[in-house]
C-alpha cells in the first residue's frame, strides 16, 4: 500500500514538473530564479571552499550556481598569505587542526587531503613552490590562484550571481530539494552547499550570515570566536614596548593550567602581543575568556638557553662585562626598548654598573627575562582575526562529502564548521577539502528523477 501511494505521489510529481516546464516562459521574475529541473547545485558563497565546490560538482555534469553577495568572489582569498596564498602545508597532522570534535578533521582530509589539493591545482594550472612544507604558487600571488579558480568556473558554465544576499534555505515544498531565498529572488537545487565561511575579516565578505542560516535549518553553531588573532594585555609598559620583534616563546595559562605555547617571532605592540606564536594560541585564550576564565601570557624572551643556563650566562657575562651600566650590559641580547622595560619592572637603574647589582635583583630580571607575565584582556576583533573558532558542530556532519545529518542534500564546508587550522596554510586546506569533497557528492545528485 505504501508502495502504491509513494509511486503514485512520484508521477503526480512528475506531472507538476513536467507542467512547469512548459509553463516555464510564463515565470515572472529573472531569468535565473527558477532553474530547470535536473542535476541543480546551489553554493551559497563564492569563497574558497565554494568555488572548490562549485567546480567538483560541475565536473560531475551538473547545473552549478554560486550565490555571492560581494561584487566578486574569493575576495578573501587575495588577502591571505600576504597577498601571496599559502594555499596547504606539506606537514600535516592531527595536531594542525581543532575542533570540538577532535578526530573530525583528519577523517575529512584522509578523504582529500594534500595530495588531492596539489593535484586539483595542477589540474588547474596553479604551478605550486614548496617553501619548507609552506605551499604557495610559483607566482606567489593570491590573485594568480583566484584567476585560474574563475577560469576553470568559466570553463565549466557555473554560473555566479554576484551581489546576491542569500537570506533563508528553505525545503521546496513542491518537489524534492531546496529553495535558496536572496537579495534577488529564489534559487532552487537539488543540493545546497552552504559555504558562507566565518565572521572573521568582514570587510572580505564573511559577515557570520552563513550562521544564522544554519540555525534557520535546525544545526547547532558553536559559539564563533576571533582565532588567529593578537592578544590585548594589561600593562602600562606596552607603550613602550611599541614595534618591539623578537624570537620568544609564549605560553598561555589559565589559573596553573597550561592552555597551550609557541615559539617564534613575536611582536610587541601598545595594547599587547602579536605575531605567528601569539595567533598559534590565542584561540585558548578566546575560549578561556568568553568561559570567563582568567588567562596570562608567559614569554620567555631567551628560548634558546633553559633557566639554569640564562642564569649561568648572565653570571660570566658578569665576571667579564661587570664594569658596564646595566642599560648597555643588556645591548646584544634583548631589544634596546625591551631590555629598558625588563630593568624598570625589576627596579635595576640602567644608569647602575652591572657588577655593583645585588644577586636577588639579578634573580628577578632573570625571571622577567624568561617569564614575562602578562594579563590577557582580550582578543582583537574578529575584523583583525584570520579565522573563527566554533562553528556548525560536526557532529551533525557526516566527514565523508560533509553532508548534514540533519538534512540529506544540504552540505556545510570551509570555516563555517567548526574547525580551525593554525598557521600555515591549513585553513584554506580545510576550504579546500571540505569543498571539494562536498561538491563530488552534490554534484551527483539528481533532482526529481530527472
Ligand atoms: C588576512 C587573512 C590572511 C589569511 N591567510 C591565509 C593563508 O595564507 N593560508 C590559509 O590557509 N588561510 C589563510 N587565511 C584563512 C582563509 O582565508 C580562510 O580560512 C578561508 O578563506 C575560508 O574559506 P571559506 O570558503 O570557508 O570562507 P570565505 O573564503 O570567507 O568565503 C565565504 C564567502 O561567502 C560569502 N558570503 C557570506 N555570507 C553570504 C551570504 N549570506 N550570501 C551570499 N554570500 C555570502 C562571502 O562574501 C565570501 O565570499 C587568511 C585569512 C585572512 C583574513
Amino acid at each position: 500500500m505504501v508502495k502504491f501511494w509513494t509511486a503514485v505521489l512520484k508521477k503526480l510529481r512528475n506531472m507538476v514538473v513536467i507542467l512547469e516546464r512548459s509553463l516555464g516562459g510564463q515565470k515572472t521574475g529573472w531569468e535565473a530564479q527558477i532553474t530547470e529541473m535536473g542535476k541543480q547545485v546551489i553554493v551559497a558563497g563564492g569563497g574558497a571552499s565554494g568555488m572548490a565546490a562549485a567546480i567538483m560538482a560541475a565536473r560531475k555534469g551538473s547545473q552549478v550556481t554560486i550565490l555571492e553577495h560581494m561584487d566578486r568572489v574569493g575576495k578573501k582569498l587575495l588577502s591571505t598569505g600576504n597577498g601571496r596564498c599559502n594555499l596547504t602545508n606539506l606537514k600535516m597532522g592531527k595536531e594542525c587542526y581543532r575542533s570540538d570534535q577532535k578526530g573530525f578533521p583528519m577523517k575529512v582530509l584522509e578523504r582529500f587531503g594534500v595530495k588531492e589539493t596539489l593535484a586539483f591545482f595542477e589540474g588547474i594550472g596553479v604551478l605550486t613552490k614548496d617553501k619548507n612544507g609552506y605551499v604557495y604558487p610559483n607566482s606567489e600571488q593570491a590573485a594568480a590562484v583566484l584567476d585560474l579558480l574563475r577560469l576553470e568556473l568559466g570553463r565549466l558554465g557555473v554560473k555566479i550571481i554576484l551581489g546576491c544576499q542569500v537570506k533563508r534555505i528553505g525545503r521546496n515544498r513542491i518537489r524534492e530539494g531546496f529553495l535558496a531565498e536572496t537579495s534577488l529572488g529564489d534559487f532552487e537545487g537539488a543540493a545546497v552547499i552552504l559555504a558562507s565561511g566565518s565572521r572573521a575579516a568582514a570587510f572580505t565578505g564573511s559577515d557570520g550570515s552563513g550562521y544564522e542560516l544554519v540555525r534557520q535549518l535546525g544545526h547547532r553553531v558553536i559559539v564563533p570566536l576571533p582565532a588567529l588573532v593578537q592578544l590585548r594585555c594589561e600593562g602600562k609598559y606596552f607603550k613602550q614596548l611599541a614595534g618591539v620583534r623578537c624570537e620568544a616563546k609564549v605560553f598561555l595559562y589559565s589559573g596553573a593550567k597550561r592552555l597551550a605555547w609557541d615559539q617564534g617571532e613575536v611582536q610587541l605592540t601598545d595594547y599587547g602581543i602579536s605575531g605567528i606564536p601569539v595567533f598559534q594560541v590565542s584561540r585558548f585564550a578566546s575560549r578561556a575568556l568568553y568561559g570567563k576564565q582568567p588567562v596570562r601570557a608567559v614569554v620567555d624572551f631567551l628560548p634558546t638557553m633553559d633557566t639554569d643556563s640564562a642564569r649561568v650566562f648572565l653570571q660570566q657575562r658578569r665576571k667579564r662585562l661587570g664594569h658596564l651600566k646595566c642599560g648597555d650590559f643588556l645591548t646584544g641580547i634583548l631589544h634596546k626598548k625591551l631590555a629598558a622595560v625588563l630593568l624598570k619592572l625589576t627596579g635595576i637603574s640602567a644608569e647602575q654598573e652591572a657588577g655593583m647589582v645585588p644577586e636577588d635583583q639579578w634573580e628577578r630580571l632573570l625571571v622577567k627575562i624568561k617569564a614575562f607575565d602578562a594579563i590577557v584582556t582580550g582578543t582583537n576583533s574578529f575584523e583583525q582575526a584570520q579565522v573563527c573558532c566554533g562553528g556548525v558542530d560536526t557532529r551533525e556532519i557526516c566527514p565523508d562529502n560533509l553532508e548534514s545529518r540533519l538534512i540529506p542534500g544540504l552540505y556545510i564546508v570551509g570555516e563555517l564548521l567548526d574547525v580551525d587550522g593554525i598557521c600555515g596554510g591549513y585553513n584554506l586546506q580545510w576550504a579546500w577539502s571540505t569543498g571539494c569533497l562536498a561538491g563530488s557528492s552534490a554534484g551527483e545528485c539528481n533532482m526529481g528523477g530527472a
